[in-house]
């Protein structure tokens, strides 16, 4: 355990090493003794170990061999789980097999941030919260507004599942080795399901796909193979506006329509 690591770029490893602001981002993600939750990319265990001290189990996914087996050789299999191999392909639906609703926390590795969002969001159904550090850039791009140029698709489709909130920032000097970016913490709560609702999500995934493919073109352009003229006036949106003008309501009004129009009579 006193090898020093050597950081992996490949695997994203930029380690906490602020006390401070592991302590705020602990007291952030509030954890309470019976909670079930789960901490993807433990690394060297910056917040495994204040978090371990407030609950009673803790699961973590990790893919480094090193880290996991450090991890190994620290803690006790009581205390915690560890799952071995690439979060992306986790499923974190068997961590809640009793109904449970799971948390879900870590300091997650930037060069796979945007898949592990779309990953992590099919499992909304089954999470109480989600807590992670990421880019400062992607933070705000997820709570991006309607008209701003952090508006788009990765807005759109978590909007659609979670209310999220920045909760603050983290500067680069606050890890070993420090990125080269802005961190931040952001809070993500799912949304009740009746709230406004595709009935076809994959179709809403593709409408929000093509309305930003090009950003500078007119929905009449980026959605001519969905939406005919008619279609947009029945729905009372702008054709010539852009995609990014749209709130997330209005796009799964916008899929709702179409998915209406292409089932069979009844
Ligand atoms: N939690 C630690 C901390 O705050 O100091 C480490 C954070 S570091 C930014 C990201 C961690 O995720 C590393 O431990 C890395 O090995 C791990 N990791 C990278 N890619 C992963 C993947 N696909 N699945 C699971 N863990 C991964």
């Amino acid at each position: 355990m006193t090898e020093q690591h050597q950081a992996r770029k490949r695997f994203g490893q930029n380690f906490l090493s602020d006390k401070n602001i592991i302590y705020k981002i602990i007291e952030a993600i509030r954890p309470a003794a019976g909670d079930r939750m789960v901490e993807i990319g433990p690394g060297l265990g910056a917040m495994t170990e204040p978090l371990m001290e407030r609950l009673d189990h803790l699961h973590v996914v990790e893919i480094d061999r090193d880290l996991i087996a450090r991890l190994k050789e620290a803690h006790s299999p009581d205390q915690l789980t560890i799952h071995e191999g690439d979060a992306l392909k986790f499923d974190f639906g068997s961590l809640v097999a009793d109904g449970a609703p799971l948390r879900v926390v870590g300091n997650l590795p930037y060069n796979i941030s945007t898949p592990i969002l779309f990953h992590l969001a099919d499992y909304a159904d089954k999470v109480k919260d989600m807590t992670f550090m990421l880019q400062k850039e992607v933070v705000m791009r997820m709570v991006g507004e309607p008209g701003t140029e952090e508006y788009g698709r990765l807005s759109v489709m978590l909007q659609y599942r979670f209310n999220m909130r920045r909760m603050f920032d983290v500067p680069p000097g606050a890890f070993r080795p420090a990125p080269k970016v802005m961190s931040s913490i952001v809070r993500m709560v799912p949304r009740p399901v009746a709230e406004c609702t595709a009935s076809d999500e994959a179709l809403l995934g593709k409408i929000v796909t093509a309305a930003f493919g090009q950003r500078r073109k007119t929905l009449r352009n980026t959605l001519k193979d969905l939406l005919d003229e008619p279609g947009f006036a029945a729905l009372g949106i702008d054709p010539g506006l852009r995609g990014e003008r749209l709130d997330v309501a209005t796009f799964v009004r916008i899929a709702n329509h179409i998915a209406r129009r292409a089932a069979p009579a009844a």
